[in-house]
């Protein structure tokens, strides 16, 4: 019997059709180079697709018309200071030199972006960087019209098909490939690009890497499992860096997500109430709820978890009373021409909803604070402290310690009952994986570039020390432009290669 695998040749695979890969494959289809997309999932798009909502850029046409001050000296210097000099100084420039081009180009991939202000109001007066998707529904369904035109030109797009493997000696032979049914394939190739999206599909590397990890709610693209850094990785690829987890809002449970806002409980965990950490202290500043990142980060520095804290008094106020806090997801729902809303409530089914989270364990209701500290195993010295701090804080409406602003300084926890609702960090990815040059090539310790191989979006080392920036739409930004660096080189490799012939 021959069990020889069947084979396909090509001159490039993409690995992953997201943000990274349809852009890759897109300038290797101008380019007319011949490829194969590669997607695990039964449809085209990863993250890009189907969460995310826009992309950084600096200097665009857009950008241009409307006399933005903001453009590559002031994003370079602001990155590289932000990111305390841990960065890839040479990759961060080519990104941002080319970051304008992409949005131009986006349009011509048929998903055209608008410049607009920051949706997170602790950002309603940064600079105009962030492109926004005009329409996310048109926005998938120009994703997924873009393969029929790849295959139209004689490439192939293969679903449910995912890199497992490369034949690798002395530069690239072959990607291997299998399809659901484990079934292998041999695709014979000149070159590679890993855009599968970083590692957040993969609960051991994220053990590996996260402590906290158990307590994420992963709302990243889960069919992410570091093949590509894996790979990179065998053949020498420099992986050494600092985790950088693409941490991004909170929520009240391990299922929820925290942007459908359909119950009162979490409404109330997107505002600045009273917050505790496990050891029943303040940790932050909780205003820090109006940016998506830093509130998020928080979060993971007190280990992925900490508790909203109120009583039965503010419980019953929300039910009937309108209060002036913003929701901080309030702008990212907003359509065209509304006018946010900067206060919630009333709340009437507030009631309802908290018995209902009481029962799934989302909020925990006690009679008492020490009541409280036995159902959730805290000091009760430490509780008692923290609430009496921050009562004093709100009756003199003033936070001399984290200086949270007096107009949010509104509910203290006096009387029981009080309830706890128990609220964990979540995630859209991981934003470290293999270290690269400015050609998106993978490189060794030594520095020494991995040829036929590219990397990039999420897989990629260098653009943050540790943390996701505030730079909205700045991981989708780099994973288009990443996409289309790699295509290029791949391109220009291959053409000195046939005159070296
Ligand atoms: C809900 C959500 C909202 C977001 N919002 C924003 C935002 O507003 N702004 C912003 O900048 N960023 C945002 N992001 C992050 C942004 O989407 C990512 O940074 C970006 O999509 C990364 O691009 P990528 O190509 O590396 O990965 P992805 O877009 O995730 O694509 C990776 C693709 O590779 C496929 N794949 C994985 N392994 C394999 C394999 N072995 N073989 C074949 N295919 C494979 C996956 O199925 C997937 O389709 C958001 C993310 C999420 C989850």
């Amino acid at each position: 019997m021959n069990f020889k695998m069947k084979t396909l040749s090509t001159a490039v695979v993409v690995v992953g059709s997201g943000s990274a890969g349809i852009s890759a494959a897109f300038e290797l289809y101008q380019q007319k180079i011949p490829f194969i997309l590669l997607e695990r999932g039964d449809k085209v798009g990863g993250a890009g697709k189907f969460g995310a909502h826009g992309v950084f850029a600096v200097n665009s046409k857009q950008q241009q018309a409307q006399c933005v001050k903001y453009g590559y000296a002031e994003a370079f210097k602001g990155l590289t200071d932000y990111n305390h000099y841990f960065v890839n100084g040479e990759l961060l420039a080519r990104f941002l030199k080319l970051s304008g081009a992409n949005i131009d180009r986006m349009t011509a991939m048929g998903l055209p972006v608008t410049v607009e202000q920051s949706e997170q109001k602790a950002h309603l007066n940064d600079p105009l960087v962030y492109h926004k998707f005009n329409n996310f529904k048109e926005k998938m369904a120009n994703w997924d019209q873009l393969p029929a035109k790849f295959i139209a030109e004689g490439n192939q797009v293969l679903t449910e098909t995912a890199a497992v493997d490369l034949d690798y000696s002395d530069g690239l032979k072959a990607v291997i490939v299998a399809d659901q049914s484990g079934t292998k394939t041999r695709i014979e190739t000149s070159k590679v690009i890993f855009a599968d999206g970083g590692y957040c599909g993969d609960p051991d590397m994220m053990k590996a890497k996260y402590a906290d990890a158990d307590e994420f709610l992963n709302l990243g693209e889960r069919k992410a499992e570091g093949t590509g850094i894996k790979l990179a990785k065998k053949l020498g690829a420099d992986t050494t860096h600092t985790p950088v987890l693409f941490a991004h809002g909170c929520a009240p449970s391990l299922q929820i997500n925290p942007m459908r806002r359909d119950s009162s409980v979490e409404t109330l965990t997107n505002l600045p109430l009273l917050w505790l950490d496990k050891t029943a202290n303040r940790f932050v500043n909780e205003d820090a709820v109006y940016d998506f990142a830093m509130w998020a980060n928080a979060a993971h520095n007190v280990q992925g978890k900490y508790y909203v804290l109120l009583d039965q008094k503010t419980l019953d106020h929300f039910k009937t009373h309108e209060v002036p806090l913003e929701d901080t997801f309030e702008r990212q729902f907003c359509e065209v021409g509304q006018t946010p809303r900067t206060t919630v409530g009333p709340l009437p089914n507030i009631q309802t909803d908290f018995d209902a989270a009481i029962q799934t364990g989302e909020v925990v209701k006690a009679d008492s604070l020490a009541d409280l500290a036995t159902k959730l195993n805290l000091s009760l010295a430490a509780l008692q402290r923290s609430v009496q701090s921050y009562n004093q804080a709100v009756d003199q409406h003033e936070d001399d310690v984290f200086l949270k602003p007096s107009d949010e300084l509104l509910f203290g926890v006096t009387d029981g009952p009080v309830y706890a609702i128990v609220e964990h960090c979540a995630i859209l990815g991981t934003l470290d994986g293999v270290n690269v040059n400015r050609n998106c090539e993978p490189v060794t310790t030594a520095g020494a570039p991995i040829k036929d191989l590219y990397v990039v979006g999420n897989n990629v080392n260098g653009l943050y020390s540790d943390g996701y920036p505030s730079y909205e739409g700045i991981a989708n930004g780099f994973a288009f432009v990443s996409g289309w660096i790699a295509a290029q080189e791949a391109v220009k490799s291959l053409k000195q290669a046939k005159v070296e012939a």
